[in-house]
């Protein structure tokens, strides 16, 4: 494990921090999702696949997963769905207790209804899916031209093999560029942001040379950035951006941005009325 990505576990969670609290005894699905992320961190503190390891590093903690003690930039019904996407205890077939359907996705059919499956697989999201992943990639791109990049996106490309590659965003600076693919995961563990970086650079790095030569650059590097589908900052990708000049606003604000593209994911299954957007393959 890199020492980056170590856990370092936060045990108590400050929610006095936001002016917006409510009152805890007349509000039960705030206590229910309160009690499930409070458990969570009790009873999983060992568990290897876990938001927490995103979340309780040095780096990151201060800013850009703060969301978790202060909502700002969330609604409280936002901030309460945010909870319980990490506490698990979201309204999900997988949940014991929580279905008397059986647990297969109420959506697709296809396989468990779990928050990953929905969150990043499920055909029924496809389409709000694809529109979080765009909203955190403009965001990137805006950023990188306020810090000096000529920042193109969804640039069509041919690999060394002749096959055509769309990249999300090449920054250029002077004679050198950075291919960038931001990537929404759920989270899992802790190694998972550089192995994503490592599947984008296998993905990629064939088509360096065509936009070598169609951009007249010298050197060129493929980064996948990923973020986390509830809301997490890893260390990889704020040490990134941090080299590429950003600042930790905009990286907070991708934060909160994906999450919200999550929570919307969320309601849009369990609340949503629309049964037939999508084709099972
Ligand atoms: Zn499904």
């Amino acid at each position: 494990m890199r020492s980056e990505d170590s856990p370092k576990y936060y045990p108590a969670f400050a929610f006095e921090e936001t002016s917006e609290k409510p009152n805890q005894d007349s509000n039960s699905e705030y206590n229910f999702a309160v009690d499930g992320f409070i458990s969570y961190h009790r009873f999983n503190i060992k568990e290897e696949i876990t938001w927490t390891k995103f979340y309780c590093t040095e780096i990151v903690r201060g800013y850009a997963n703060s969301w978790i003690r202060n909502h700002k930039g969330l609604t409280l019904s936002e901030w309460i769905d945010a909870l319980k996407m990490v506490g698990y205890v979201a309204p999900v077939r997988a949940v014991p207790g929580r279905s008397l359907d059986g647990t297969r996705c109420r959506r697709c059919l296809s396989e468990i209804e779990t928050l990953p499956h929905i969150l990043g697989f499920c055909p029924y999201s496809e389409a709000l899916r694809n529109i979080r992943h765009h909203a955190v990639r403009s965001m990137l791109a805006e950023a990188l031209k306020e810090v000096g990049f000529t920042a193109h996106q969804e640039v069509q490309g041919l690999a060394t093999q002749g096959s055509v590659r769309r990249i999300d965003i090449i920054a250029i600076k002077n004679n050198s560029a950075y291919i960038l693919d931001p990537t929404i995961r759920f989270e899992t563990h802790a190694d998972q942001p550089h192995e994503v970086d490592s599947e984008k650079k296998r993905i990629y790095e064939p088509t360096i040379p065509f936009y070598k030569d169609k951009y007249s650059l010298s050197h060129i590097d493929v980064i996948g950035l990923m973020v986390g589908a509830r809301g997490t900052i890893p260390c990889f990708f704020a040490n990134k951006c941090k080299n590429l000049g950003l600042t930790h606003i905009i990286v907070k604000e991708i934060a909160i941005n994906a999450l919200k593209g999550s929570i919307q994911i969320l309601r849009n299954h369990l609340y949503g009325s629309d049964n037939g957007n999508f084709k099972l393959s």
